[in-house]
């Protein structure tokens, strides 16, 4: 049985995210989607709302599962059994820092392998903070992120303009 983790910020999750764990959800026998629980300081959402839009928008795939986890990215894979990490790889952004990262997680965890998904061709311009500028904008999500993500958004926005 192979065991893979996802993990990533998913501040929010995009249908480009969604893609990815599609694929990895149908190679691999389970999938953890890995929610990084760092200091909000940085990010829109919460732990608990980043990992409450990812369950509702992997709800209908029975082999994939959600946990937030902090510290270690390689710690969190030990402690799931995991034996493989899934990233997704945009066109030109992303390859640099995935390698840098790719190199010393090999050093601290040998054993684990990595497995990268190139990003499919409508989703290679998607990325979580630029949607969260458009959104802010109030500019049409449609096909970049599930419905449910669409609504929290616009609530999240929303009432940052009432605070304003
Ligand atoms: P992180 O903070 O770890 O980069 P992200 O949530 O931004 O977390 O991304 C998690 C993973 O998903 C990363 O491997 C990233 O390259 C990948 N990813 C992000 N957006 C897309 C996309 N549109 N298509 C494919 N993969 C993506």
């Amino acid at each position: 049985m192979t065991t893979a983790i996802y993990p990533g910020s998913f501040d929010p999750i995009t249908n480009g995210h969604l893609d990815i764990i599609r694929r990895a959800s149908s190679l691999f026998d389970e999938l953890i989607i890995g929610v990084y629980d760092r200091s909000e300081k940085q990010l829109l959402f919460n732990t608990e709302e980043r990992v409450e839009m990812v369950q509702r928008a992997v709800a209908h795939l029975s082999n994939v599962r959600v946990q937030s986890y902090s510290g270690l990215t390689v710690e969190f894979a030990k402690k799931a059994s995991a034996q493989v990490m899934v990233r997704g790889l945009r066109m030109s952004s992303d390859f640099e820092r995935e390698f840098e990262m790719a190199m010393m997680n090999k050093k601290l965890a040998p054993g684990l392998e990595l497995v990268c998904f190139m990003a499919s061709l409508q989703y290679q311009f998607l990325a979580s903070s630029l949607l969260k500028e458009v959104a802010k904008l109030e500019g049409c999500l449609d096909n970049m992120v599930p419905e449910h993500v669409v609504t929290a958004l616009r609530d999240k926005f929303a009432r940052e303009l009432c605070r304003e």
